[in-house]
């Protein structure tokens, strides 16, 4: 038998509210190993966030410079500001042989795909409705009314895109979501990359 070598990738997306955090903090002990991947942001920090924990936060300027150095895996504009994933930590992890976890938004998941369909598992991750984001937002409390317009008014494009991810975990209860989040990151770790398969058929063959 082959050794798997090569890490994998599990992408979430889904609007902001929408209990992607929620939920990777109630599965993270019951998945195994993995690496979350920290993205970089020019958005202020939220009341509670810290440099290097939920985001690296910097300027336009510098992210600007990553972008010329070709330090990202991907990056986007979201909400009118950049957000992005450093390439390196990414690499570093999959040779490691671990599951690669990215919150990232749909813009992002199709660059993903682009570069590392073979590895790449994907989920979007969403509150039964419209209205019930809507709330969660509200009770958040960590943005002001014109953030969260803006961010319902994404959530409403975002949704368009549910049907190109393997699959959809509708978080009514934390719980439920957490169960099926954990079957959805055992089953990502199955994935084989294009070597991979190739050594396993040629070992296979004897
Ligand atoms: P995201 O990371 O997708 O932006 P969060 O995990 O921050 O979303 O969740 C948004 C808000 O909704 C938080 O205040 C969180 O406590 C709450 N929340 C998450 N899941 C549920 C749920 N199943 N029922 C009620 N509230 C929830
Ligand atoms: P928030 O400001 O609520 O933390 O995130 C806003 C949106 O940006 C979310 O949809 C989140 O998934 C997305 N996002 C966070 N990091 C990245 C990233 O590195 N790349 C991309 N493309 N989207 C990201």
């Amino acid at each position: 038998m082959v050794n798997k070598s090569t890490g994998a990738i599990l992408v979430l997306s889904g609007p902001s509210g929408a209990g992607k955090s929620t939920i990777i903090n109630a599965a993270s002990d019951q998945i195994g190993e993995y690496y979350f991947s920290i993205s970089t942001t020019t958005r202020a920090p939220r009341p509670g966030e810290k440099h290097g924990r939920e985001y690296f936060f910097v300027s336009r300027e510098a992210f600007e410079e990553d972008i010329k150095a070709g330090n990202f895996l991907e990056y986007a504009q979201v909400h009118g500001n950049y957000y992005g994933t450093s390439l390196k930590p990414v690499r570093e992890a999959l040779d490691a042989g671990k599951l690669v976890i990215f919150d990232i938004d749909v813009q992002g998941h199709r660059l993903v795909r682009a570069k590392m369909d073979d590895i790449t598992t994907s989920a979007f991750i969403t509150p039964p409705t419209l209205k019930e984001l809507e709330k969660r937002l509200r009770d958040r409390s960590t943005d002001s009314e014109t953030v969260i317009k803006k961010r319902i008014e994404n959530a409403k494009e975002e949704i368009l895109a549910v049907g190109e991810y393997d699959f959809t975990i509708i978080n009514d209860t934390v719980e439920e979501a957490a169960r099926e989040f954990i079957i959805v990151a055992k089953a990502a770790r199955l994935k084989q990359s294009k070597e991979e398969e190739a050594a396993f058929i040629k070992a296979w063959l004897g």
